[in-house]
């Protein structure tokens, strides 16, 4: 079939395999419809042009070192693709869009997982597609995250694990995923004895958790050299560790269940607005002041009274944010809260006379 006008669309694949099959036969079948396919793509795992010559490859640089690319932790390498790919990609498509000698572009259609490209299709005024190359019935889960919050499945409890979610048979509570984010802002350090600490109770509280460690933020090393050999390996997938994430849309993801923090105002901030318990470790200046109100005046969080290094606090402070009732009348509180902070974020700055006034 000829390919008609104004039906050209760009497609942006992940560049992992499971992900590019699945974008390349649609677009096979877009084309087959008489849709002309302009694919962009990273540097790393690119697909072969020569085995598709009748689509039209652009190659943008994702701008991954050896080491990243090679790693095999996934989400670190996930979050990387959205920070490292989001100009590239933006100054590629914009400049398909100007190119006046070329067919409009009647859409993008990204992979789910490049999020950062809603941004991008939205301040170029194209429509974006979203191709999800999970099944169906993980979508559906997914979807059902705000159902299975407001129920009360969310975080989940041990005590709970082998519960059916009547809602969504036949799965189990354990089938669920639910997360712990830690991250310690731009300026706290830590000992070397403080962040191992951390490490063994994240270990050891169960809870899967996405960890960022900012490089230089632990006194005498670079990075992860303290991690002990195969420490996250052991934990089976379970444990994330990462330099930088996009913290507000972290805690904006229903999977989070609390949030370890500094309470450094921002962080504080944008946890309430996303309705996320806080378990509270302030370092210095107004962070220990922020963190007494978000623990005994707003009630929204737990603060570790004696510090990290005694064994076992972070441990049962997770716990009881995540699975005791206590817990439960938290969540409860901070989802409040959230909504307050949505009603007052209306009222031109209403939100820090409410909540602190
Ligand atoms: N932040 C982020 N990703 C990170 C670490 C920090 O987006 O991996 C952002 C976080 O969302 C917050 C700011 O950096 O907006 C940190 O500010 P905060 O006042 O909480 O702490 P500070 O860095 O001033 O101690």
């Amino acid at each position: 079939m000829g390919q008609r006008k104004g039906r050209r669309v760009v497609l942006f694949p992940l560049p992992l395999q499971g992900h590019i099959n699945p974008m390349l036969e649609l677009a096979n079948i877009l084309h087959s419809k008489g849709f002309s396919i302009t694919l962009i793509h990273t540097n790393f795992n690119s697909p072969n042009p020569s085995n598709y010559p009748h689509f039209t490859f652009h190659s943008i640089p994702d701008g991954l070192s050896e080491t990243e690319a090679s790693t095999n932790d996934l989400v670190s390498l996930l979050l990387l693709l959205n920070i490292k790919c989001a100009e590239p990609f933006t100054e590629c498509l914009a400049k398909m869009v100007s190119d006046a000698s070329e067919e409009p572009i009647a859409c993008l259609i990204s992979d789910a997982i490049f999020h950062f490209t809603q941004a991008v299709a939205d301040s170029l005024k194209l429509p974006r597609v979203v191709l999800r190359t999970g099944g169906a019935s993980s979508f559906v889960v997914f979807a059902a995250f705000p159902i299975l919050l407001e129920r009360g499945y969310l975080p989940i409890q041990d005590s709970r694990l082998e519960e059916l979610v009547i809602e969504l048979p036949p799965l189990k509570l354990k089938d669920l995923p639910s997360v712990v984010y830690v991250s310690f802002g731009g300026i706290a350090a830590l000992s070397e004895a403080e962040f191992l600490e951390i490490a063994w109770d994240l270990a050891n509280s169960e809870q899967p958790f996405l960890w960022v460690v900012r490089p230089g933020s632990v006194h005498g090393s670079e990075w992860l050299e303290r991690v002990p050999k195969g420490f996250l390996e052991n934990l089976g997938g379970r444990g994330h560790i990462v330099k930088w994430a996009p913290q507000q849309e972290v805690l904006a993801h229903l999977a989070v269940g609390a949030f370890w923090t500094h309470n450094g105002w921002n962080s504080t901030l944008e946890s309430v607005c996303e309705g996320v318990p806080m378990i509270c470790m302030p370092c210095f200046s107004d962070q220990k002041l922020n963190a007494r109100y978000v623990s005994h005046v707003l009630k929204v969080g737990v603060q570790l009274e004696n510090g990290i290094l005694e064994r076992g606090e972070i441990e049962r402070s997770i716990r009881k944010l995540m699975k005791e009732k206590e817990g439960e009348e938290i969540r409860c509180r901070v989802s409040k809260l959230k909504e307050k902070a949505i009603d007052c974020l209306k009222q031109d700055g209403w939100f820090f006379m409410q909540i602190f006034g």
